[in-house]
């Protein structure tokens, strides 16, 4: 017998895996990429309890359904209970091809207040399309019997009746299981940063779906300078290295030549006058001195060629700010 697990690589997903090997059934964890999260915490974790993990990419999928979620937003722009039920209808789908039986996931009635109830965890299952594959081990004993339970594949009274936000249980249960070393329950998804939010929102409200746009709200200052273009000034080596790393062939990267200063980005290329906002973006953002004309190597599909601009304005730039 084999089970697919949901495994984000928290405790709670541990211990849901923990439960299902203790009844000598194989266990394969799945974990899924976007740009707002990543498969780092699982992948740890999976190496320290020895658990062989795949890790699916779902991002246009995920786009999909982030742009006109059927349940609707959390606090933020996370889609929780649709993206729940499209990890499981994902999981669900590889059943067959990767020979398991049923699915299990490490939620836990109560815990989290939108997505976690009763009536949430009943819709997840439903809307996934295989509500009755869906084992959750920590919590199964307070919910409906499931496929897995009633065919005797799993005994149920060797699973947990967890619930609400308390972590006392699990972490009983981690000391019984010797599971000493485990991250924090929550984080990780960037839908329910506030910041980020904002910046996602602002970017589909002007139609830009793209993936690399998508990564590029991770880096650096942005600025919407007018309705079709928006320019990227990094704010330290780490922001600039992933300017570089999304820019396209047809965006313009924009450096000051003399002085030391962010690198700067301007989607698409703009027009000449564009680059030169964003080249008085860059200038401002630099070491040199204010007033003065400043040269800068703009690339642009390969070639670079020199511009000379002076500071933007700071009131004009907080105004244009996003
Ligand atoms: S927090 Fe993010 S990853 Fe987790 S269910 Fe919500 S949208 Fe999906």
């Amino acid at each position: 017998m084999k089970a697919i697990a949901l495994f984000s690589g928290g405790l709670d997903s541990i211990l849901a895996v923990k439960l299902i090997q203790l009844q000598d059934i194989d266990v394969l964890g799945v974990t899924f990429e976007t740009p707002f999260f990543n498969a780092g915490k699982a992948l740890a974790a999976a190496d320290k309890i020895g658990l062989n993990l795949r890790v699916v990419d779902i991002t246009e999928d995920h786009l999909v359904m982030l742009r006109a979620p059927r349940y609707g937003y959390g606090k933020n722009l996370n889609p929780c209970i649709d993206c729940h039920a499209m990890m499981l209808r994902k999981a669900g789908e590889f059943m067959a091809s990767w020979n398991a039986d049923f699915l299990v996931t490490g939620e836990v009635l109560g815990q989290r207040p939108m997505s976690q109830t009763k009536q949430s965890l009943h819709v997840v299952a439903k809307y996934s399309g295989y509500p009755d594959f869906i084992l959750r081990p920590l919590s199964a004993k307070l919910l409906p019997v499931t496929k897995p339970e009633r065919e005797g594949m799993v005994d149920r009274n060797r699973l947990y009746d967890i619930q609400g936000r308390g972590r006392h249980r699990q972490m009983e249960a981690a000391r019984e299981f010797g599971i000493g070393d485990y991250s924090p329950p929550a984080g990780g998804c960037l839908l329910t940063d506030p910041m980020f939010a904002k910046r996602l929102k602002e970017l589909f409200s002007h139609n830009d779906f793209s993936i690399p746009s998508i990564h590029l709200l991770k880096a650096g200052r942005h600025f919407r300078i007018n309705d079709c273009t928006k320019v990227i000034v990094g704010r330290n080596q780490g922001d600039n290295g992933l300017i570089e790393q999304y820019a396209q062939d047809a965006d313009c990267i924009l450096r000051a030549a003399d002085y030391p200063g962010p690198t700067t980005l301007l989607p698409g290329g703009g027009t000449e006058a564009e680059r030169h906002v964003a080249a008085s973006l860059c200038v401002l953002y630099s070491d040199a001195p204010k007033g003065e004309a400043v040269r800068l190597n703009c690339l642009r599909q390969g070639q670079t060629v020199m511009i000379e601009a002076t500071s933007a304005d700071k009131t004009q730039a907080a105004q244009w700010i996003i």
